[in-house]
Order: structure tokens, then C-alpha cells, then sequence
């Protein structure tokens, strides 16, 4: 293959993954806001549009609405510190995300100065979204949520309430 033609293989396959993982990607995230709490839909709609029409960054929501007994699993697993019900992602009112662009990629590894220094925890707090990568007892540079409008022991209360005690009733993204 003479290399005129590879270059052009190459830009082909790219732009086609490209297409393919956009399209991809809009139907998962549509699903991940679909199930947010509908106090939270629009200011997240509104965050990622902001993202990625403002500062040219491609978000790819890696988590949304998780149940009591998802969460409660993840935390028996050790994989979170919250348990059932203490977290903002029960109640539909946090997301967590990647940010892509050419030649960078921010994720849960990257360090803070990184993510600091794309805007885009600086747009999610002038939106008045809470940013995990300030959380002091757990850097968490993918999540934001709707800490600074709703008390996490409000919630939890409200939903015991509506739903009561067995976590399998509880529509934690209704409350
Ligand atoms: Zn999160």
C-alpha cells in the first residue's frame, strides 16, 4: 500500500469510529438524563450543552440515577463510601463524566490542575452545580451534583417517607 492511500485508510477509519461512537454515545447519554430526577434534568442538559458548545469538549456520562440497592452493592464491594441512600447519584441529582477533546482526555485519574484547567469545574460552579474534585474526604474529579440546593438528609428522609424502609421500593429519582 503506497502511503498516500494509508493516510487516507487512516482518516476514513477515524472519522467513521468517530461518527459511529457520537451516535453511540448520544443515545447512552440520553438515557443517562432521561432518569435523572426532573429537579436535576434541565440544569444537567444545560451543564453538558454549556460544556461541550462552550468549551469544545466532547462529555461522556459514565453514571447517572443509581438505586439504594445499587449503591448499597457498590458500597458492600468497597467501591464507594457511600452506602444505600447517601449519595446524591440515588436521588437522580448527579452525574459523572469524561470530557474529551483532541489530545486530552479527563477522567477520574486526571489530576486536578487538568481538570481545572479546561473550565469546566469553574462553568458547573458559576452553574451552581457542587464539583466532586473539591470533595476533601474523596477526590472525585468526574462528579458534580446539586449539593448547594438539596440536603442529602432531606432527601433520604423524604424517600423513607413516600416509599418506606425496604430500599427495593424506593424511586429515589422521583423524590
Ligand atoms: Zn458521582
Amino acid at each position: 500500500m503506497n502511503y498516500k492511500r494509508a493516510i487516507i485508510t487512516i482518516a476514513t477509519l477515524g472519522f467513521t469510529y468517530f461518527i459511529v461512537t457520537r451516535v453511540g454515545l448520544n443515545a447512552q447519554q440520553w438515557s443517562y438524563i432521561r432518569r435523572l430526577n426532573p429537579k436535576a434534568k434541565q440544569k444537567f442538559k444545560d451543564f453538558i450543552k454549556a460544556v461541550e458548545d462552550g468549551l469544545g469538549y466532547s462529555v461522556i456520562i459514565t453514571s447517572g440515577y443509581r438505586t439504594f440497592e445499587k449503591q448499597q452493592s457498590l458500597y458492600d464491594s468497597g467501591k464507594t463510601t457511600a452506602r444505600g441512600g447517601r449519595s446524591y447519584h440515588n436521588y437522580g441529582m448527579a452525574i459523572d463524566i469524561n470530557a474529551v477533546k483532541l489530545g486530552t482526555w479527563l477522567r477520574i485519574g486526571s489530576p486536578k490542575i487538568a481538570w481545572e484547567e479546561s473550565g469546566i469545574p469553574q462553568l458547573a460552579k458559576n452553574m451552581g452545580l457542587r464539583w466532586g474534585g473539591d470533595f476533601s474526604n474523596f477526590y472525585d474529579p468526574v462528579h458534580f451534583d446539586l449539593g448547594n440546593d438539596y440536603n442529602l438528609n432531606d432527601l433520604e428522609q423524604t424517600a423513607y417517607q413516600m416509599y418506606g424502609q425496604n430500599p427495593s421500593d424506593i424511586k429515589g429519582n422521583k423524590v
